[in-house]
């Protein structure tokens, strides 16, 4: 029969091989790790993150963690890795990255119908073909790309946030709490008073950060913006970002303090934390004094520097349809970061669409359309319907889906709705696949 090439084994990748190979379809899955390794990978292993180790919410009246309710559904490979590797994280589903990956890694390539090749991809192949090589595809392939889209590709910067070493941490100094005591208690904080504060931004936006090259434009996705960028858009823009110290009152005191640097497990052992929110573009020597100015951080150990990415994503509302196919060829299908959804559960979802289609296409059936309604078809429908002219990345949010027919205006009630109403769809709609 028929195989499907994957190219890349990314969160998309590994996603849409597994989804192909459960349907019975061969696949041929290419990954060029560790042959050649990109700017922000550093292991051989496959759906390695490269930065939080945080899949972020897992509650339902948030849209991040509707799309993963709707992916449990749809046996996803990557969120029930994910909850087997689960670290805690309040209410968030945060894993033990190495673990995570590993598992992905075995359960895909395990699979008797998946042969994978460790090789870099330059052309685009033929036959049934599934692109996602993320945001950091390779330059060869992002030529080959280029000349078939007929577009310029769009370039902005992402940054990972520094881990650290948790044997480093001042015990005296950092207390373990979650905002306002929700879930378990998850993150190691580190208080700060408006004096120590002031210190910090001062030094914070006087450091030096590594030089941008000519074709990266400095755009940013949310949630992953630079620290010293936020720094720099005013005194108290971290302190209603990163730095929030609200819910986070030190237990010691009872006392709110002026702001707080929250660290988070990263790994299932707890030897290591990272710094939350503190994606940074600063070079390493001025970056280790920041840190260890922070109260309790005086003496860290920084296993990981935050650096800076470039990423890469195809003009989607003019080149793909809701089913990720290509519009000038129904074979090839696009997955990932590179159709312009953006973080990992998004683009592992769309890996999901992609690998049901592929698998429909080859066995002769129509690729299927998700519901508006879910979160997971939300996602496809805004990425291939947004304004071509300056389309940008999107995450899952409750924004994208249809209005509900009747209007609620608690946004708690309305979330409630919305998430009742996609996974109502969603089961629904499974069914009929
Ligand atoms: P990837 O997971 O990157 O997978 C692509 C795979 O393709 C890689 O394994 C790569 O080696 C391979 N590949 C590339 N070119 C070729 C080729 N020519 N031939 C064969 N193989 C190839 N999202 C979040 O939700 N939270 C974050 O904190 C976050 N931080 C990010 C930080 C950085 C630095 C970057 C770059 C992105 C970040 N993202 C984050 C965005 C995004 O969610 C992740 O990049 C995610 O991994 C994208 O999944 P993907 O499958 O599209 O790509």
């Amino acid at each position: 029969t028929q195989h499907v090439t994957v190219v890349g084994a990314g969160l998309a990748g590994s996603e849409a091989a597994w989804q192909l190979a459960k349907r019975g379809i061969q696949v041929h899955l290419y990954e060029m790790r560790p042959v050649k390794q990109t700017p922000a990978h550093h292991t051989d292993k496959f759906a390695e993150l490269v930065c939080t180790n945080s899949l972020r919410s897992n509650a339902l009246t948030n849209a991040v963690g509707v799309l993963k309710e709707e992916m449990r559904l749809l046996d996803s490979v990557i969120i029930s890795s994910a909850d087997k590797c689960a670290v805690p994280a309040g209410g968030a589903l945060a894993v033990d990255r190495h673990e995570f990956s590993a598992n992905v890694t075995e359960r895909v390539k395990e699979h008797p119908l998946v042969k994978v090749f460790n090789e870099e991809v330059d052309g685009i192949p033929d036959g049934p073909t599934v692109i996602a090589t993320g945001p950091l595809t390779s330059d060869k392939l992002s030529a080959s790309l280029k000349s078939l889209t007929g577009e310029d590709y769009l370039y902005f910067y992402d940054a990972a946030a520094p881990i650290i070493e948790t044997d480093s941490i001042d015990r005296d100094k950092v207390y373990l709490k979650s905002r306002y005591d929700k879930g378990d208690a998850a993150y190691l904080n580190c208080p700060m008073t408006e004096e120590e504060f002031d210190r910090f931004y001062d030094a914070l936006v006087s450091a030096e950060t590594v030089s941008l090259k000519d074709f990266e434009k400095e755009v940013f996705f949310e949630g992953c913006m630079p620290i010293e960028v936020m720094a720099k858009r005013g005194k108290k823009t971290m302190l209603f970002g990163p730095m929030k110290p609200v819910g986070l009152e030190d237990p010691k005191t009872g006392k709110r303090p002026y702001a707080v640097v929250q660290l988070r497990q990263d790994n299932a052992s707890g030897t290591l934390y990272n710094v939350v929110g503190f994606q940074t573009h600063l070079k390493w020597g001025p970056q280790k004094e920041i840190i260890r100015m922070i109260p309790g951080l005086e003496n860290a150990d920084i296993v990981r520097y935050g650096v800076m990415h470039r990423n890469t994503f195809v003009n989607s509302p003019k080149l793909l349809k809701p089913t990720y196919q290509y519009c000038g060829r129904e074979d090839l299908f696009f997955a990932g970061q590179m159709t312009g959804v953006e973080g990992y559960v998004e683009s592992a979802a769309s890996g999901l669409i992609a690998g049901i289609n592929a698998a429909r296409l080859v066995s002769g059936q129509n690729p299927v359309v998700f519901p508006e309604q879910t979160a997971i078809g939300s996602m496809a429908h805004y990425i291939t319907t947004a304004n071509a002219d300056n389309f940008q990345p999107m995450n899952a949010n409750f924004g994208l889906f249809p209005p509900l027919e009747k209007k609620i205006k608690n946004k708690q009630e309305r979330n409630e709705q919305y998430a009742k109403r996609a996974l109502g769809t969603i089961q629904n709609f499974v069914t009929k696949l």
